[in-house]
């Protein structure tokens, strides 16, 4: 890791507001309108359960700092949450450890391959890389605090169900679906097992990664759990906080090197936030300081992001001036 050493300097946040209410209200409907027809992609089908997903569902929801909701289309339908439990145990890891440790033992950089590549942890001498890939994801489930797997679990769905604000339920039929596939991700916590990046019972840590994949969530509740990280580990609804400002900084940054995997440059380029998807069709994406959004869209493209969710999210940053990027001179307006 990096050696910059910021002890004892004053540090100051600086982020900005959402325009009002009604124009997130208007752009969040919009961008529904302009995307409800986009049927491009395809439901993901590696998970047996997945691809019984209606292709045609498509939520969008922002969740502001105040505890504001704008929702539009199915922004209250459950589905599984995926690689977007990743962000949100990281995160509670991260609380747990603090930022050095987490960062040397999961890593920060991005593989330049996919959530489930076997090759990147081969080519990086069995270092995970960064948690947002599936061998930095068991990795980061592993140091989940509970002294047996059955703690551990109940610890990750509360500590989410923390960002959610809401008790959330595990999916038992993706579970199980998942589970009885699983052979991959088994075959990866056994290499990091064999490199000694996990120790223990690799097969009852996928277990639990299993599960917390198999969560079931809304898009009301995404843009909640990552407005939470939006406010400085405050769930701006339960107004309880779930981790350290800290912790969030950290997350999100990691999000926005690796949260949508291979295309994580590609989204940077064209929406400018820290995000994170799932192959079920949902993505989160954070707004530090003004809020999140979440959407809901199982068609997917070829890396195993939400097509309409992408788009939606593309619209969404650019009409309400989220992306972190951009910078205006007074008075001039660009076409974007
Ligand atoms: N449970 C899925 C897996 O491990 C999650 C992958 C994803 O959403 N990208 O393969």
């Amino acid at each position: 890791m990096l050696d910059t050493n910021t002890d004892g300097v004053d540090q100051r946040v600086s982020t900005g507001e959402l325009p009002s209410w009604e124009r997130v209200d208007e752009r969040v409907f919009e961008a529904y309108e302009r995307n409800i027809a986009d049927d491009r992609g395809h439901v993901a089908d590696y998970i047996p359960e997945l691809a019984a997903a209606d292709p045609a569902q498509f939520g969008i929801c922002i969740a502001d700092v105040d505890g504001g909701i704008h929702m539009a289309g199915d922004a209250e339908v459950e589905f599984t949450i995926q690689s977007i439990s990743k962000a949100f145990v990281y995160a509670l890891v991260c609380n747990e450890f603090g930022h050095a440790d987490v960062g040397r033992l999961v890593g920060v950089n991005n593989t330049g391959m996919s959530f489930n590549s076997v090759m990147a942890i081969e080519l990086n001498d069995g270092h995970p890389m960064n948690p947002m890939v599936n061998a930095g994801a068991i990795a980061t489930t592993a140091l989940m605090p509970g002294e047996t797997h059955a703690e551990k679990w109940e610890n990750v769905r509360t500590g989410l169900s923390a960002f959610a604000g809401r008790q959330l339920a595990m999916d038992g039929d993706v579970y199980r679906s998942e589970a009885g596939t699983n052979t991959r991700n088994e075959a990866i916590a056994k290499l990091l097992k064999s490199y000694g990046r996990v120790t223990g019972d690799s097969t009852g840590i996928v277990d639990i990664y299993t599960r917390q994949c198999s969560l079931r969530v809304s898009a009301k509740d995404l843009a909640i759990m990552g407005a939470t990280l939006a406010d400085g580990g405050v769930n701006p609804v339960t107004k309880q906080r779930v981790v350290s400002p800290i912790v969030c900084r950290d997350t999100l940054a990691v999000l926005a090197a690796s949260g949508m995997y291979e295309r994580s440059g590609e989204w940077m380029f064209e929406i400018g936030l820290p995000g994170k998807s799932g192959v079920s069709g949902g993505i989160v994406t954070v707004a530090p300081g003004k809020g999140a959004l979440g959407t809901f869209s199982p068609r997917l493209d070829s890396a195993g992001n939400s097509v309409r969710g992408q788009k939606a999210t593309a619209f969404l940053s650019r009409s309400l001036g989220l992306n972190i990027f951009a910078s205006d001179s007074e008075g001039e307006r660009h076409d974007v």
